[in-house]
């Protein structure tokens, strides 16, 4: 029997790994209960790994990842691959002989035990994915510990199937690693000597296994890399290159271009390279033309955006494609990145309108979409024909949809004018007025806006979803929370005082729900990080808010006290960084559209007597894209659609503003422009490093840096709270300084969280008697 050899193949580098029905959450949640034992967890994962592999082979994809699998998250596992772990974890799980013992240690420094704090955690470039940071000083020793890869590579072996085994490269792997002890003079880089040998030997061993290609992730390289960086990538690749039993090398990216890595990826003597060829990225095809193109190598395209959740334009993949093929030695078709980042299967969302469904492509999508590009590729259009003429009337269909442009939103965002991004009068006038209605004291304490969401607003919400609880009901416990949230903060002498946010979910989704354009789905989850996944809004057409959404709760919490209660609302930036978002038009003008919609709701605020107006922005640093060019760009619009939504309000309306998750260090010119009269800041952790950061720029407005570190139950002490506050005294003007937590406390108890005000509140009294 004669075959046709296929000049390209279809793949991807990762799949969703929890499972339809997010069974990874639950085994993984029910063994740390102690309510199953570790062969449990470890056969419901080994199910789940093999149902993937076959949903991947059914799919058609002709070459299958291994070991995109985690218990957790992948750059922990790779901690755990070359034995780098804190002696505090080994101290806290001495014996990891066991199947039982080694979970253990991984989780301990997962999510820390009694005595042995967590690794900590931070963004996955710039996606919604947290992962592990790992601990490397110049004394870490490493150990290869290859299990992991070496089963999940012979188990779908067993099952026929020679997978690509897919691990983080030694160069991003030390990049996202951190010193703990910050070192003088080291970086984690300095160890990639050490690490190196132990890659090859991976290698060997999986060659030895049966491995014909492996896949090592370098997406560190998409973002701006000095040369003597690229030098060690050289060198790198070189060395790992040199092995003489080895599988054959693909080196992968995604995000970004890679710029001035691809010419060193190009000229090293790795076999493949994997490129992403959406968004921001598409700029590696002329880089690609540039360097000549790879023509002794095999090229790994991502033409299929693994981040967004829309259809593709197959068209317009297969032109990239057609391009591609004469630039490289060969051509496969892929995702841009991970499937990781987008929910599982479209099919799954039965109350989605069915047009609608037929617009979006989910992971399961995906997959039918990289295998009918290499169809396209290989045999011509004319052999998917039909596929290409659905995907056709779908794109068509979305274009035309009136759900996605709305003229009358459209109008209002074309007549939007620089007045509108401006307040009346600078900040010196404002500041003023607000003084003359507002009368607060020096070092004015507050918080961030959510109180602790306790069990009996989860379960109101939950009776509410099933009808068992009405609107009236429901609305009631709500006022009663309220009230007691307002009652608390007066009792504890906050000056100004939030409604405790107890109405929402989630601060994006709270307003998603609410607003025409977007859209919620029933299964569209995502790992965040560990066991924890979120379910995205999808922005699918043009924003507009048909009535206020929160104008009663916050008039309502207005009315229980003669105090100061704060609007809150959630930003434009942050309501587009945590859902996902159109790609038929730029993201800035999206934002504008969301901006509007705000502005209305921050001007029905006003009306409705609130004189502080808190618009959060927690994701504006963590959206800043990879390249250090693309930067200004993107801070435009961040900047001007905050100002878009704040700026309509009078002289005497306070807007305040809350960033989180990130430093600051970076963008301070952004918060200088976004003028907001009042900035929350996280900063606890950092030893209030950024007060110093905003004096020196010159950030002339006021400023509460965050004094409690609210990620952990701990209860800072009243000295410890002064402290901080006599750092920041000492760095920035006190007349225009808060006093705050880091962020929201709705992820605290109510114990800690009366404890820390009340010592916040003492601290604060003893610096107004004493500055
Ligand atoms: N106002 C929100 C809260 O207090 C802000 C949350 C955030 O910054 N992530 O929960
Ligand atoms: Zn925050």
């Amino acid at each position: 029997m004669t075959q046709t050899i296929p000049t390209s193949r279809a793949t991807v580098y990762g799949y969703p790994r929890q499972g339809a029905q997010r069974e990874l959450k639950k085994a993984i949640e029910s063994y740390w209960s102690g309510r199953s034992d570790a062969d449990a967890l470890l056969s419901a994962a080994r199910d789940l790994r093999l149902r993937n592999l076959v949903e991947l082979r059914e799919a058609g994809v002709d070459e299958i990842p291994s070991n995109y699998f985690s218990f957790y998250d992948h750059v922990l596992d790779t901690a755990c691959l070359l034995g780098a772990v804190p002696e505090r974890h080994l101290a806290a799980v001495p014996d990891a002989t066991t199947p039982a013992g080694e979970l253990d240690r991984y989780f301990a420094m997962a999510r820390g035990t009694a005595d042995a704090p967590p690794l900590e955690m931070t963004k996955w470039f710039d996606t919604n994915y947290h992962y592990l940071v790992p601990e490397l000083g110049p004394d870490t020793r490493f150990a290869l510990n290859l299990a992991k890869p070496l089963t999940e590579f012979a188990e779908a072996l067993d099952q026929g199937v020679t997978t690509r085994p897919v691990l983080v490269g030694p160069v991003t792997f030390l990049l996202l690693a951190k010193d703990p002890t910050g070192t003088e003079g080291f970086r984690p880089l300095d160890l990639l000597d050490r690490i190196v040998p132990l890659y090859a030997d991976l290698l060997r061993q999986l060659r030895e296994a049966g491995a014909e290609w492996v896949q090592l992730d370098e997406p560190a390289l998409v973002t701006d890399q000095p040369a003597d960086v690229l030098a060690k990538v050289a060198e790198t690749y070189e060395t790992l290159a040199a092995g003489e039993i080895r599988p054959k090398i693909l080196v992968a990216s995604y995000f970004d271009r890679l710029g001035e890595a691809l010419p060193v990826l190009a000229s090293s003597p790795v076999e493949g390279l994997a490129l992403d060829f959406t968004n921001n990225a598409a700029a590696n095809l002329d880089d690609l033309a540039a360097a000549g193109g790879i023509e002794n190598k095999r090229l790994v395209a991502g033409v299929v955006n693994g981040r967004n959740i829309w259809a593709a334009d197959l068209p317009a993949a297969l032109g990239t494609l057609g391009t591609l093929l004469g630039l490289a030695g060969s051509v496969d078709v892929a995702a841009s990145c991970s499937l990781l980042h987008v929910p599982l299967d479209v099919t799954l969302e039965t109350g989605l309108d069915p047009e609608i469904a037929g617009w979006l492509s989910f992971a399961r999508q995906k997959l039918d979409e990289i295998v009918a590009l290499r169809r396209g590729l290989t045999e011509g259009r004319a052999a998917i024909g039909n596929v290409l003429h659905i995907n056709e009337s779908r794109l068509a269909s979305r274009a035309a949809s009136p759900i996605v442009r709305v003229p009358a939103v459209r109008e209002r965002v074309a007549g939007v004018t620089d007045a509108d991004l401006h307040r009346a009068s600078p900040y010196g006038k404002r500041r003023q007025a607000q003084q003359d209605r507002i009368h607060l004291p020096q070092l004015p304490t507050t918080t961030i806006g959510s109180f602790p969401q306790t069990q009996e607003l989860r379960k109101a919400r939950a009776a509410l979803r099933k009808g068992e609880l009405d609107q009236e009901a429901y609305a009631e416990a709500m006022r009663a929370e309220i009230r007691a949230v307002i009652a608390e903060q007066e009792r504890i002498g906050l000056d100004v005082l939030v409604h405790g946010e107890p109405e929402r979910n989630d601060m994006v989704q709270y307003f998603g729900e609410q607003l025409t354009g977007f859209l919620a789905t029933q299964h569209g989850w995502v790992q965040s990080y560990g066991t924890r996944y979120v379910r995205p809004p999808l922005i699918v057409g043009d924003v507009a808010r048909p009535e206020p959404m929160t104008v009663e709760w916050s008039a309502y919490a207005q009315s229980q006290t003669e105090r100061p209660v704060k609007g809150m609302l959630t930003g434009p930036v942050t309501m587009l960084a945590w859902s996902f978002v159109r790609d038929d038009q730029p993201e800035g003008d999206t934002a504008r559209q969301v901006a509007l919609a705000l502005r209305d709701e921050v001007l029905d605020l006003e009306r409705a007597g609130i004189s502080i107006i808190q618009v959060d922005e927690p994701a504006l640093r963590e959206t800043l894209p990879l390249r250090t060019g693309e930067r200004a760009a993107y801070l435009d619009w961040a900047v001007a659609s905050f100002q878009l939504s704040t700026s309509g309000v009078r002289d005497d309306t306070q807007v305040h503003t809350h960033m989180c998750y990130a430093e600051f260090g970076d963008v301070l010119q952004a918060i200088i422009d976004m003028d907001a009269d009042v900035i929350s800041l996280e900063a606890a952790r950092s030893n209030m490093a950024i007060v110093a950061g905003l004096a020196e720029a010159g950030y002339p407005n006021e400023a509460g840096p965050g004094v409690w570190d609210i990620h952990s139950p701990r209860v800072p002490s009243v000295e410890e709270i002064a402290g901080h506050l006599r750092t920041a005294v000492a760095a920035f003007p006190a007349e225009r300084l808060w006093v705050n937590p880091d962020c929201g406390l709705k992820t605290r108890g109510y114990p800690e969280v009366r404890a820390t005000l009340a010592n916040l509140v003492e601290a604060t009294g003893r610096l107004r008697a004493r500055p």
